[in-house]
């Protein structure tokens, strides 16, 4: 297989704004690059990407493949995956890594299909076997029971999804510099299967767990919906969110909106606030990759423990409201 030694990245947008995955791929793509010694890029197929570029620089891209066409104006998915195929076939990198957004979970199994590729679905995690030259992609299997580790041995691109919120956005600069490379993609001959009648924009009431800074969870330790009050107070104290097991959305205690977990919203807050919660590995999945993690719960062996930053052992109807109580008196 003589392949290219490149990662790219989709580079999904919507209207000229880049998706916030993209800057967590390429922000991760970076340690991989790294440690394969492969170059990263970006995959831009917009109707104008120039003004786009400078961002994907500044999160580490050092090439970014370049395609506009005005039929590229709003995401299509047949248009998309023709440019995304045609360049693949063309320019033959090693590894592909899309967001586990709508889109790209309907861009990358066409893809795949169109290329006879590989494809590992919903990624938590990703890594580089340089012994073995390979890309680890970790994601949970078996209904979340277990933590499967794919590899692609034979085909090329090895290809992946990436759930959003699991890895960090980080910045190299403001300036950064690299190379444009110009292409055109034969879009005539496409046949439109969709079309995109209206945009309408989800009109959300309750707090955005995902662009939380700090979120206070309150799983099935709190005993009782009516303590979610508690939950609520130190979120409110902190100017953040509330967060929730699986066992007390499934208990009918709180709105599925806030459900945190594998069947939930991945977060990544500064600060993580599990209350009454054992640490499911289906809810560590969603919340692990938070900045701080401090774990509330009577019971000193409960997982949770096991990924938090600070520990409170204790009956969270004490803890909580005390905590609350010393955080408002700063
Ligand atoms: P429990 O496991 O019952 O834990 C309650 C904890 O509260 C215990 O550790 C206990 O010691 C503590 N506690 C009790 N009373 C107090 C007190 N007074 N003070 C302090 N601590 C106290 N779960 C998710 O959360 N998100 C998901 O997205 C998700 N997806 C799933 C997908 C699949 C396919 C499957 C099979 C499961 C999924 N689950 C998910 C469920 C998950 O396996 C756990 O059942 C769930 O996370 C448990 O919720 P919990 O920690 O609130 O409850």
């Amino acid at each position: 297989m003589s392949t290219k030694k490149e990662i790219w990245v989709y580079a999904e947008q919507e209207n000229g704004k880049l998706a916030g995955v993209v800057f967590e791929l390429l922000s991760e793509g970076r340690k991989l690059a790294e440690k394969s010694g492969y170059t990263l890029c970006a995959l831009l197929a917009s109707a104008d990407g120039k003004p786009m570029h400078q961002e994907l620089f500044n999160y580490g891209a050092q090439k970014v493949y370049n395609v506009e066409d005005p039929k590229l104006d709003i995401y299509q998915n047949d248009y998309v995956a023709k440019v995304v195929d045609t360049l693949l076939k063309s320019e033959e990198p090693e590894i592909v890594l899309y967001g586990a957004t709508t889109i790209g979970r309907s861009l990358a199994p066409t893809v795949a299909v169109m290329g006879w590729a590989g494809l590992t679905a919903d990624c938590t995690e990703l890594d580089f076997d340089t012994e073995r030259n390979i890309l680890l992609q970790t994601r949970p299997a078996f209904g979340g029971n277990i933590m499967a580790t794919i590899i692609c041995p034979d085909h090329r691109p090895q290809m992946s999804t990436v759930r959003s919120n699991v890895f960090k956005k980080e910045k190299v600069g403001e300036s950064e510099t690299g190379e444009v490379i110009d292409l055109s993609v034969d879009l005539s001959g496409v046949r439109e299967r969709m079309k995109r009648v209206e945009s309408v924009v989800e009109q959300v009431n309750t707090v955005d767990l995902k662009a939380a800074d700090f979120i206070v969870s309150g799983g099935r330790g709190i005993g009782d919906p009516k303590n979610f009050d508690i939950i609520e107070s130190l979120a409110n104290t902190l100017g953040g969110a509330v967060g929730a097991s699986r066992a007390t959305v499934d208990a009918g205690w709180i709105s599925h909106h806030h459900q945190v977990g594998q069947t939930g919203k991945t977060v990544c807050p500064l600060i993580y606030v599990a209350c009454g919660i054992s640490g499911a590995i289906q809810h560590l999945a969603g919340m692990q990759s938070a900045d701080l993690i401090i774990a509330i719960n009577k019971d000193p062996d409960a997982p949770i423990f096991d990924v938090a930053d600070f520990g409170l052992v204790g009956d969270l109807h004490q803890v909580v409201p005390e905590l609350n109580k010393q955080i408002t008196a700063l």
